[in-house]
């Protein structure tokens, strides 16, 4: 990006006062590293510190999607013997329910515990932490407004935004908060949903409509695209979308919903097509927009693309002097690693030391849905563009002892080694707990090991990882054999 390069001459400092305009990930991260460095470091933070990354994103939707997965080892567990009274039966689903106010209640108790936990650590490491809403005023000051209405001004020799993103809504799709909802309004329920209907089918619409379907609600997934996670391996999603229709998910492809409205008893969804879908809610899932709107950004020479990102290049650092960015106001890559990757480098770059600037292509990111979807590095489809010259082998997981043990019958790891030096340089692996097993093939991406220090190294018999290390021993054959297809 040449307007934020063009600073690459700027003369470095190493500023005594660091502001920091919001506390999630990629605020609060930021605000330790610094505070541990000696910096005096204020954070100005709305909502309750750990962001909507722990209030209402991350940390919620992953606590319901845990009790989904508890609900999905009782109801598989017939399938090992396990019987509970006389009535179940060798059926897949057995009598299993979800309480879901006690559900939704674990999960809020859970966030606002981390947030209070975050609160302390980031205070016990020296950081002052004021309640309230900041814009930047010119050059790299904070103007802040208490919940009291008094309004300061605090002076910093540096700034970092980290004002995260909130739900996107369509005009003719409001939420209601009652039947109609975003993400952030998913956990006022008091029961599960009889018939959930989730539109888009991006990372965080498909994570929901795994969940609830676990959970016992009918559900129905509205999808633009022909295959469900459009930004995803290909043979991933297609997977998923198998698991989706054995599990009971219907998938209404091709159509974007036009209008959502209340009827009596639930919802109904229009879809650009005619069709009409009847259900009892819907959860709108259609992305993010930055919180970039009157911050002052513009009066203080902070750029922002057309869909409102902050500008920034990869050592977080935007078109004004002093001024960094990190979190999904910038549209990096929305997660809350990549967030708090971006506070530590701005950190690390203000304060003049060597910073290895941050690369997209060795973030792990998972997707939590039944079964989990991990991926870091090249993709499929890069490598189908000729981007990358690359072998691929895809191992599925039905023939390792452990997933029959597990009675794991589907997911797959597959492993892309650079063509000719067998260099590991991207993986995707779909299985339960994949968020864990990619954690190996993430260190070989990122340092560059070869397949044969993947095929060399031991893993435990039996266990899901023994197939990370037989796909990367096939990818041998190829390096050894380059000829071979
Ligand atoms: C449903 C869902 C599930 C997700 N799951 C995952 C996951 O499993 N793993 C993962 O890595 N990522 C996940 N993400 C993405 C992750 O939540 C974000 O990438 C992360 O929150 C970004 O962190 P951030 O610091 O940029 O912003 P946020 O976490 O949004 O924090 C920004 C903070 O800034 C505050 N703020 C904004 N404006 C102001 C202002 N003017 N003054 C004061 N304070 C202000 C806000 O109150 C907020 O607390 C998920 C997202 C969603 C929607």
């Amino acid at each position: 990006m040449g307007t934020v390069t063009s600073q690459t001459s700027a003369k470095r400092f190493a500023p005594d006062r660091i502001a920091i305009l919001g506390g999630g990930p990629g605020g609060y991260e930021a605000a330790m590293v610094a505070a541990d460095a000696g910096a005096e470091v204020t954070i100005v933070e709305e909502k309750g510190m750990g962001g909507s990354a722990v209030l209402t994103d991350v940390v919620p939707s992953k606590t319901l999607i845990a009790t989904a997965d508890a609900m999905r080892r009782v109801n598989a567990s017939t399938a090992f013997g396990v019987r509970f009274g006389e009535h179940s039966s060798d059926k897949y689903e057995t009598e299993a329910w979800a309480d879901f106010s006690k559900v939704n209640q674990r999960l809020m108790k859970l966030a606002h515990s981390q947030s209070r936990d975050i609160h302390a650590s980031v205070e016990a490491a020296g950081v002052r932490i004021i309640a309230g809403r900041g814009r930047l005023v010119a050059p790299t000051n904070i103007e802040v407004t208490t919940e009291a209405g008094e309004t300061t001004v605090l002076e910093a020799d540096a700034v970092i935004i980290a004002t995260g993103a909130h739900p996107r809504e369509l005009g003719s799709a409001k939420p209601d908060g009652e039947r109609i909802l975003n993400w952030t309004q998913a956990y006022n329920l008091t029961e599960v949903p009889e018939h959930m209907i989730v539109v888009g089918s991006g990372v965080t619409g498909a994570e929901f409509a795994s969940a609830y379907r676990r959970l016992g609600a009918d559900v129905t997934l509205v999808s633009s695209r022909d295959q469900v996670l459009p930004g995803e391996d290909s043979d991933a999603a297609s997977l998923l979308e198998n698991s989706f229709a054995r599990a009971g998910v219907k998938v209404a492809s091709r159509s974007r919903a036009e209008s959502v409205e209340r009827t009596e008893n639930g919802v109904k969804v229009t879809l650009t097509d005619g069709r009409v879908l009847d259900g009892s809610h819907c959860l709108m899932a259609v992305g993010g927009i930055p919180n970039t709107e009157n911050i002052g950004l513009e009066e203080a020479g902070v750029e922002t693309t057309e869909s409102g990102h902050i500008r920034v290049d990869t050592v977080s650092r935007t078109t004004a002097a002093g001024v960094y960015a990190a979190g999904d106001c910038t549209g990096m890559m929305p997660l809350a690693s990549v967030a708090a990757m971006q506070g530590r480098i701005a950190v690390a770059h203000m304060q003049g030391e060597a910073v290895k600037p941050l690369q997209l292509h060795r973030v792990a990111s998972n997707v939590f849905t039944s079964p989990e979807i991990a991926t870091v590095g090249v993709t499929q489809a890069q490598v189908d563009s000729g981007k990358y010259q690359a072998d691929v082998v895809k191992l599925d997981l039905a023939t390792n002892p452990r997933a029959k043990m597990m009675n794991i019958r589907e997911g797959f790891v597959k492993i892309f080694s650079r063509k000719g030096s067998g260099t590991v340089i991207g993986a995707v692996v779909v299985a339960p707990r994949a968020s864990e097993l990619i954690f190996p093939l993430a260190l070989a991406v990122t340092h560059k090991l070869h397949v044969d220090d993947v095929a060399g190294t031991f893993t435990v018999y039996p266990s899901l990882s023994g197939s990370l290390s037989e796909a990367a021993r096939r990818l041998h054959l190829h390096v050894a054999e380059p000829n071979q297809s």
